[in-house]
């Protein structure tokens, strides 16, 4: 006859005196330990629209369109593979972050396993195409101080952020004068206003 090793014998009197090692999920909600990578969730607060999760997602889990003015960003659970890329290579660090949120299965439609979150784009005022989401611009101008002055789109669009400068967009003209270099424009835009006018 065999006898079961002490080790063994051990841990089954410590199994027996402890309970289940097995938590009750469903039925009773599973807090994971710390640190667990579940559903990565955007932060709209926290998140100024750079598309840089979009660019190092490898399982393309992450979505991003620009529709008119806004640039909408969606993250799709049911093809992410958890990996944290996302929220390592955030420009703000905190715009899109791992929960502790695990449960992806759903009876509803795969529409529920997905976060959309909208962007304003700043759009040209010489070819009225979009240039870049209006909180990123901003979040440079904030970072390069007193050297945003240097740019005249940086320049006016921070004044308009602090009510310094009007809001409204100048109409759309064919050619560009030379009052027209002291406008949010486009890097393209911006080069011809300068060679032109
Ligand atoms: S955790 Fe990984 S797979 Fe999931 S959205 Fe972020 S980068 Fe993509
Ligand atoms: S700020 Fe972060 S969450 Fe928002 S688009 Fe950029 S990388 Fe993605």
């Amino acid at each position: 006859m065999k006898y079961p090793k002490l080790r063994e014998l051990k841990e089954a009197i410590k199994a027996i005196i402890k309970g289940p090692y097995t938590t009750e999920f469903p039925f009773k909600p599973h807090k994971p330990f710390e640190r667990f990578r579940g559903k990565p969730k955007f932060h709209e607060e926290n998140c100024i629209g750079c598309g840089a999760c979009f660019q190092v997602c490898p399982a393309k889990a992450i979505e991003m369109n620009d529709v008119g003015n806004k640039r909408i960003l969606t993250v799709h659970w049911d093809l992410c593979i958890f990996c944290g890329n996302c929220q390592t290579n955030c420009l703000t660090e905190k715009g899109i972050m791992l929960s502790d949120e695990f449960d992806v299965s759903t009876t509803e439609k795969k529409e529920e396993l997905k976060q959309e979150i909208s962007k304003e784009l700043v759009i040209c005022e010489g070819c009225n195409k979009p240039i870049a989401p209006y909180d990123q611009i901003l979040w440079v101008a904030k970072r390069l101080s007193a050297l945003l002055f240097s740019n005249a789109s940086l320049m006016l669009l921070y004044l308009k952020d602090m009510d310094l400068a009007l809001k409204e967009t100048l109409p759309y003209r064919d050619e560009f004068l030379r009052s027209d270099r002291i406008k949010v424009l486009c890097p393209r835009c911006r080069r011809e206003a300068v060679i032109k006018s």
